[in-house]
């Protein structure tokens, strides 16, 4: 799985990587911004998600849609992933897709108070930032002349076609390294919109879900590396945190009775 992330491009420099563990929660690794509690991103169950911008109608007061997203990233499959995006109280309208290392991909469109499921059979699958479920393209905003939502998702479906049963991180790479019809390419540089502000692609995130590891680049794509980062440790590390843990527990029970917890039956 994959995204980049295109923005104003003054939002380049905020770009950040986190990495959060937190106790009783898979580990997660995720492409954010300060102040956002998560975007896209993959834990260490090997549930990945992705998220961009649609145009609908009907936006609402809701849940805003990182918190969505981080609350995915503590789901143990891609139906229980899916399950956060279609229970929850919507407020406007985004693509998400959720994967899992079994292989289950599914895509989540939403609006403001609706959503549409497109289960993922192709071996590749491509959104951009406008709505294509039918059930939803009553509530869609006219996609925008100016844009290149179009264009951007047809030459991904193309590149990526081109390698079916050969994909790797270094094909999806290469597709988001592109610049074919530029200013209007996958790596945007600078793209300018209606508002007068330029759209770049502020960065990008690569997913492994089978290895578990992730390759994030902050920045344009074509310019900067991608870093890899491995959740596959997990298991190891969750273990000596459960022995942190006891090793806490014993000295706060040294410190009230005043024994050594090794004292006594010697098997704490
Ligand atoms: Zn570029």
């Amino acid at each position: 799985m994959g995204q980049t992330w295109d923005m104003f491009a003054e939002a380049e420099k905020t770009v950040i990587g986190m990495r959060i563990r937190i106790d009783d929660e898979p580990e997660l690794v995720t492409l954010a911004y300060p102040g956002c509690v998560g975007m896209m991103g993959m834990n260490s169950l090997g549930v990945g998600v992705t998220g961009n911008n649609l145009r609908p109608t009907d936006a609402q007061p809701g849940v805003p849609w990182t918190f969505l997203c981080r609350k995915v990233l503590t789901s143990e499959n891609a139906e229980d992933a899916a399950r956060v995006l279609t229970e929850a109280p919507l407020c406007s309208g985004h693509n998400f897709i959720v994967g899992d290392a079994q292989g289950v991909g599914i895509d989540i469109e939403t609006t403001g108070a609706r959503c549409g499921r497109f289960d993922i059979s192709e071996p590749t699958f491509v959104h951009t930032n406008h709505i294509t479920h039918p059930s939803l393209l009553s509530l869609a905003e006219p996609i925008d002349p100016m844009g290149c939502t179009v264009e951007r998702g047809c030459r991904l479906d193309s590149l990526l076609r081109s390698e079916r049963g050969n994909i790797d991180v270094s094909s999806v790479q290469r597709a988001f390294r592109d610049h074919e019809g530029k200013p209007r390419s996958v790596c945007s540089h600078d793209y300018p919109v209606a508002s007068g502000n330029r759209i770049r692609t502020c960065g990008a995130l690569i997913m492994n879900l089978t290895q578990r590891k992730a390759h994030m680049v902050k920045g344009l794509p074509c310019q900067g590396e991608f870093e890899e980062i491995s959740l596959a440790s997990i298991v190891t590390e969750k273990r000596s945190a459960w022995s942190n843990e006891a090793t806490t527990y014993r000295n706060h029970r040294y410190a009230r009775d005043g024994r050594h917890p090794c004292e006594g039956s010697g098997k704490t």
